[in-house]
């Protein structure tokens, strides 16, 4: 595969050392970004064209552009992390192309060839490596790739005009204690999505649509709103922004098997490794009733979400209007806990990658 060849634009201004070291000192998440961005257009005519890397900085945009009306949108989420020699990687990145090119053919949005996305995300961690945090458990630089609609045009069909887009932000831990079990809201009146929707592509509408109840779950004094199946509200789903797990007494991992949730890359990772290590892995229909009866009977030991951006995390009580399920404590022999350390581990370099995932 050839490289693209991205056309580069250095900001004549970028954030000065000084305040890019302070922003590192203490990243938080998503409002603080490096100082340039890659882009790449696409027409129907010419395809995808421009590749480049630009300061960053606003769009300008007509009013009439589609993704304002009609939601034409798909993202992705990756990080970067430095390791201790001070190289930088990325985890899995083919596994996100893949994902978007699933999220833009369900969004009828023309699909990124796979390498344009590596090629976008390296030549942006390539420019701004200095915004990459210093090794460190939970640091990293989060990358965030999208394409949205830009046809001007009111006319209900797939846009004519996109433009695909990598911005990028220092990151630090996303819990403060990665290892502290978080509450959970059951969403008993709102689905995330439906049969035949969008929820396993990753477009902005799914999150507009989980919003109204993580409000809810925050209201409960929940940190986190899980979903059930649109249909028979009885079935495991996913979190708003992770996928769900729950381990057996016995070893087995369970895990929803269902078209409206997301294809979680740190999911199929954790899986992959649990395997690696002589886990079961059922992946299947798990009733909400199965969850509970299995936690009152000793059945069911540990649940656990995850994702990019927090990898794991215990999942202490889940409540809802009817009743509260008490998880089983954490321990450092958790098996949850056990593939969180296997798994950053590999990801910060500190574990070796016996199965080439780091890029
Ligand atoms: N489900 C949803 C709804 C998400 O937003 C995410 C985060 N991208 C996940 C699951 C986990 O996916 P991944 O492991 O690829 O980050």
């Amino acid at each position: 595969m050839t490289a693209p060849a991205f056309r580069i634009e250095q900001n004549p201004t970028p954030i000065s050392a000084e305040e890019r070291a302070a922003v590192l000192e203490n990243p938080g998440f998503g409002k603080r970004f490096t100082d340039h961005m890659a882009l790449i257009d696409w027409t129907l005519e010419e395809g995808w064209h421009d590749a480049r890397i630009v300061p960053y900085g606003p769009f300008q945009m007509d009013p009439a552009s589609s993704i304002f009306h009609y939601g034409q949108e798909v993202f992705e989420g990756l990080k970067a992390y430095r390791h201790a020699d001070g190289s930088i990687h990325t985890f899995r990145p083919e596994r996100n192309a893949a994902r978007l090119r699933q999220s833009a053919k369900r969004l009828a949005l023309p699909e990124l060839p796979d390498e344009l996305f590596i090629g976008a995300i390296e030549e942006l961690v390539k420019i701004d490596a200095e915004w990459v945090p210093a090794h460190g458990e939970g640091m990293s630089l989060y990358l965030r790739p999208f394409i949205i609609a830009n046809e001007s045009f009111l006319g209900v069909r797939a846009a004519h005009r996109a433009t695909f887009c990598v911005i990028a932000c220092p990151a630090g831990s996303y819990f403060a204690d990665p290892t502290r079990p978080v509450s959970i809201w059951l969403s008993q009146q709102f689905s995330r999505a439906g049969r035949g929707g969008t929820g396993f592509a990753k477009c902005g509408g799914n999150y507009a649509a989980s919003l109204l109840p993580t409000t809810e779950a925050y209201a409960q004094g929940c940190e986190q709103v899980l979903f059930l199946d649109s249909c028979e509200n009885r079935y495991l789903e996913e979190l708003g922004g992770m996928n769900i797990l729950l381990v057996k007494k016995d070893g087995t991992i369970l895990t929803p098997d269902s078209d409206s949730i997301l294809p979680g890359i740190t999911r199929d990772t954790l899986l992959e490794l649990a395997e690696q290590d002589g886990h079961r892995v059922e992946r299947r229909r798990i009733a909400l009733d199965e969850w509970r009866d299995g936690v009152a009977s000793g059945e069911i030991v540990e649940a656990f979400a995850c994702g990019t951006a927090a990898v794991v995390s215990p999942i202490g009580v889940l409540k809802a209007p009817n009743f509260t399920l008490e998880n089983p404590p954490v321990t450092a022999e958790s098996v949850s806990m056990k593939l969180r350390a296997k798994l950053t581990g590999i990801q910060n370099g500190d574990v070796a990658d016996t199965n080439g995932w780091l890029h």
